[in-house]
């Protein structure tokens, strides 16, 4: 009955628009992608290795899907002359509702954000784009019209359908009764474009870029004219059409990993490096990973899809088994196939499984063994590793505390001895930089590397020449926390707690003689406490600064500044605390207050510009910065 009526609401050809997202995708897309026109052969038969691989898992459970054409494959047809070329599989099809929901829409999410965020420089965003994986669409980089016709398996005849547009904002869709499974993707190529329909031409492209295809693809043989009238041609078989990963790792080459990663993670560039692992004993399987070169757009959405694809005995059974790898490895891509699990695994089997944590463990072992490669072979590579995934692979602190000492050496930082701010020293570096009688690590978090690098809590450390890590991703506190500490050296945020000048290793510089009194300065931060009130919790001198005239300081069981600024960014109400403002007393201000201690207002504007001052060094807002301004005038004036 419903395939009735399906039939019927097919017959007359409705043309829809595209969703806006797709629109956009394809004008950016031929825009900037015109020096790598020819990526839409591998996109279309990317996407026809797909469906067969769809068919063979739907196959399992119901093996009539597959009837009376059951050699699942990949031909290419073209016409020089009319200068079209065609991509047909016999893999899963779709309905008519599908066609429209994957040929008119984008699925991923994000999406308008990602496109809205393109810099409008062409090799940028052609590297983007490719990130973000053009697919389908792609095909109109060098298509002036697109024809698909399509049934999927399973459904009767009539069931075909016809989609097709120009890529200028519409498609039509029509019924096709009378199509066999599968999908046949007919580009007419644009004047200029024509080489495309020329074999020679495609037997390279199939032979550089989808080799790796596990289906067989082919194309009309060579000579094939000459069988005489109405015959068909017989067929060439293109590829090698054994999946790449059961093949003997001496036989095969980096640019064929290279061109299978680009197929697995849909990604434009070749990746960062690549394990492959045949593993044999009590548990038998493949792992071939991968570690791309960049990170995709939507690193950070936890809802994302992640892990590696699923096969079992070489069936394809799931995109995205997230099973195989911890959280903090999610940027890790490829495919595992399973010689033991059973065909028909589910995700929560997957969940529940044994062999699968155990595998889990055994993968992420792997991943390390790879980045600790990179370390050794390539650092600059390594470098580059580090600043697209670092973050992600710091909550491995956390996550994987088996595995602890191993995450440790690859950490990376950006620290005081640094140049610039580029995250690139260890801990290792540091430990071996450290000063002898130095027996903690000391490190400052901030918003940002320059704001860390021009607190003012760092420049008692910069006299004595003690180094000091400079923080500034989110999650660095919360991972620093779970260390405590590194070889026997106990991390120190050193804006927490009271500081005294002779606990600091190195040699003190010569002491500056107060300029107050002792006593008289002890007053005065008495009176300075007074006038802010409960707007902090304490003023006392401090041995932390050296040029600064003040700074403030975190309680010992106070937050850190970034807990509190994520909870803060969520809305979430804070604890209670106050900070405690640190007064320079050698400093030249101060003086000034000494001096001027009879002038009430004065002293009173003094007082809150410090505490004002020392607030805003460490990013923090102002209550009243119309109050703040106007206090700076006056001070200025007088
Ligand atoms: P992607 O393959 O990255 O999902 P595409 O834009 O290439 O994105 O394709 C969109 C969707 O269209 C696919 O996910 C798939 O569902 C469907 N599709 C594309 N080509 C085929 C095909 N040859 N057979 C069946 N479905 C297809």
């Amino acid at each position: 009955m419903t395939q009735d009526t399906s039939a019927k609401k097919t017959r007359r050809a409705r043309t829809r628009s595209f969703q806006a997202e797709v629109r956009q995708l394809l004008k950016l897309m031929i825009h900037s992608l015109y020096s790598h026109k020819e990526i839409f052969l591998r996109e279309l038969i990317s996407n026809a290795s797909d469906a067969c691989d769809r068919l063979r898992f739907e196959a399992i459970s119901r093996p009539e899907l597959l009837a009376d054409d059951p050699e699942l494959s990949i031909a290419l047809e073209f016409n020089a002359e009319e200068g079209w070329v065609e991509v047909s599989d016999n893999g899963i099809g779709m309905s008519e509702d599908e066609v429209i929901q994957q040929l008119g829409t984008i699925a991923k999410s994000g999406t308008s954000d990602f496109l809205a965020g393109l810099s409008g420089d062409e090799q940028e965003d052609a590297r983007l784009i490719g990130q973000f994986g053009v697919g389908f669409y792609s095909s109109f980089i060098v298509a002036s019209r697109v024809e698909v016709l399509t049934r999927r398996a399973g459904l009767p005849a009539e069931a075909g359908v016809s989609w097709s547009s120009e890529g200028q904002g519409k498609f039509t869709v029509k019924g096709a009764p009378g199509l066999r499974r599968g999908t046949s993707v007919r580009l007419y190529l644009k004047d200029g474009e024509r080489n495309f329909a020329e074999p020679f031409q495609l037997r390279s492209l199939i032979r550089r870029y989808s080799d790796h295809i596990a289906f067989p693809v082919s194309m009309p043989g060579m000579g094939g004219e000459e069988d005489g009238e109405g015959a068909e041609p017989p067929r060439e078989i293109v590829n090698t059409a054994q999946a790449l990963w059961t093949r003997p790792k001496r036989e095969i080459k980096p640019e064929e990993y290279n061109e299978f990663y680009r197929h697995v993670a849909r990604d434009s560039e070749d990746p960062l490096c690549y394990a492959h692992n045949q593993v044999e004993g009590r548990r038998e399987y493949t792992s071939l990973l991968f570690i791309p070169r960049r990170a995709p757009f939507d690193l950070f959405n936890r809802e994302s899809p992640r892990g590696v694809k699923l096969y079992v005995q070489r069936v394809f059974i799931m995109d995205d088994a997230e099973q195989f790898l911890p959280l903090y490895l999610r940027f890790v891509r490829g495919v595992v196939d399973s010689r033991d699990l059973p065909l028909n695994v589910s995700r929560e089997l997957l969940q529940q499984n044994d062999d699968v944590r155990a595998m889990r463990q055994a993968l992420a072992r792997r991943v390390l063994d790879m980045l600790d490669r990179l370390v050794g072979d390539d650092a600059d590579g390594y470098q580059e590793f580090w600043n697209e995934f670092g973050r992600v692979l710091k909550e491995g602190v956390v996550e994987d505390s088996g595995n602890r000492e191993r995450i440790l050496q690859l950490l990376r930082f950006a620290t005081t001895a640094s140049q610039d701010d580029a995250q690139s020293e260890t801990l290792a570096d540091y430990a071996r930089r450290k000063q002898d009688d130095q027996n903690e690590i000391y490190y400052i978090a901030a918003a940002t590397p320059s704001a860390a690098r021009s607190s003012p809590q760092l420049e008692v450390f910069t006299q004595r020449g003690l180094e000091v890590l400079l923080l500034s991703d989110p999650v660095d506190e919360w991972v620093i926390g779970h260390l405590g500490e590194y070889e026997s050296l106990r991390f120190r945020d050193i804006t927490r707690g009271a500081l005294t000048a002779d606990e600091l290793p190195g040699t003190a510089p010569v002491q500056v003689a107060d300029i107050v009194d002792r006593e008289d300065a002890a007053a005065l931060l008495r009176r300075m406490k007074s006038v802010l009130g409960d707007e902090v919790s304490d003023v006392r001198s401090t041995a932390r600064l050296t040029d600064s005239p003040s700074c403030l300081a975190l309680g010992e069981h106070e937050m850190g500044v970034q807990m509190q600024r994520i909870l803060r960014a969520t809305g979430q109400e804070l604890p209670d605390s106050k900070p405690i403002l640190e007064i320079n007393t050698g400093h030249g201000l101060f003086k000034r207050l000494a001096l001027r201690e009879g002038d009430a207002e004065l002293f009173e504007d003094l007082t809150r510009l410090l505490h004002e001052q020392a607030m805003l060094t460490q990013g923090r807002e102002l209550d009243d910065p119309g109050e703040f301004v106007r206090r700076v005038n006056r001070l200025l004036e007088n």
